[in-house]
C-alpha cells in the first residue's frame, strides 16, 4: 500500500496530477489532498476523480494511471 495524494492546483491543461508518496514532483505540489493509501494508482485515481473529473495519474510516479 501506498499514500497518494491528488494536486488541488490544475496543470495548465486542466488535469489534476495523482501522486504517491515520495514522488519528486509531489514535493513542489503546493496544495494538495491526501486521498488515501491504495495498492496501485488505479484505486488512488478514482478516489481522486470524485474531486476532480479531471484527476490522472502522475507520469514520473503512476505512469500506469497517466493519460493525458
Ligand atoms: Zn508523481
Amino acid at each position: 500500500m501506498a499514500r497518494y495524494y491528488v494536486n488541488e492546483n490544475e496543470q495548465s491543461n486542466g488535469d489534476h496530477e495523482v501522486h504517491k508518496d515520495g514522488c519528486y514532483w509531489l514535493t513542489l505540489v503546493q496544495r494538495k489532498k491526501y486521498l488515501g493509501e491504495f495498492v496501485s494508482c488505479v484505486g488512488a485515481v478514482r478516489e481522486a476523480k470524485k474531486y476532480y473529473s479531471t484527476a490522472d495519474g502522475c507520469i514520473h510516479c503512476s505512469e500506469a494511471c497517466h493519460t493525458s
